[in-house]
């Protein structure tokens, strides 16, 4: 629950203003569906603010390996930041088995038909298909990301002379693997997750290693259905600050 405390802090937090009108954010909307695993990771730490600060250190290397990538899609001189080298060469290693040209890269998307706003990752075409791909620096592809994405294509769809689109998730990340056993250690927001540890091993870490993922999502009808949902949900819990606005 967030407490603003005007009309004007509430539209910052959870909106932008497009040619004058003001429209809720894809990613605030999305963020009205309840995460469980969300609640394991909290009741695993010590105290609040140590998951909070977790998540902004996590947050703030997402943004960077972001705008690496982005900066090498849209073939800028780009200078790769030592603490996300190895997920930005498993990224170039895939850019060079794959084609992937991007059309658009950060832009914002807006659905007047359903009154969001959001900022999409790449519009891209990748081995011959057009569509929007969304990078992750997550350890794994949630189906949240279906829900948030879903939404782009149907802003997308609102220009006539779009073609049809799909959607993928590409998720980076870089861990290290046990040279012993199949544990993986992961470095986030300065804090080391061991994984896939099994009976008891004295763990010798190799190097630091990239990891690439996609996923192309093909489940659009029920993901927007389920955006939709939580858009009619977030209005509902916002109806006191939206009454102001609209
Ligand atoms: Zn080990």
């Amino acid at each position: 629950m967030q407490w603003y405390k005007d009309k004007q802090s509430f539209m910052d937090a959870n909106g932008y203003v497009i040619d004058d009108l003001w429209y809720p954010r894809v990613t605030a909307i999305v963020g009205i569906k309840a995460k469980p695993a969300l609640y394991m990771y909290y009741a695993a730490l010590p105290d609040f603010k140590t998951g909070e600060a977790i998540k902004a250190k996590s947050a703030e290397e997402g943004t960077l390996l972001h705008e690496t990538v982005e900066a090498i899609l849209r073939k800028e001189p780009v200078v790769i930041p030592d603490s996300v080298k190895p997920a930005v060469s498993a990224f170039m290693d895939f850019y060079g088995q794959n084609e992937l040209v991007a059309h658009k890269v950060e832009e914002r998307v807006v659905s007047k038909k359903h009154h969001y706003a959001g900022t999409m990752d790449v519009l891209a075409e990748l081995n011959g298909k057009l569509g929007v791909l969304d990078i992750k620096t997550s350890m794994a592809i949630y189906r949240d990301y279906n829900v948030q994405t879903s939404a782009y294509i149907e802003a997308l769809k609102e220009d006539p002379s779009m073609p049809p689109l799909t959607r993928w998730i590409l998720r980076l990340d870089q861990s290290k693997h046990c040279l012993k056993c199949p544990a993986t250690l992961r470095d986030k927001g300065g804090r080391e997750k061991i994984r896939g540890e099994k009976g008891q091993c004295q763990h010798e870490w190799g190097p630091m290693q990239g990891e690439v993922e996609l996923k192309e999502l093909t489940t659009f009808e029920n993901d927007i259905k389920a955006f939709l949902a939580c858009k009619e949900l977030w209005s509902w819990e916002n109806e006191f600050w939206l009454s102001k606005i609209i």
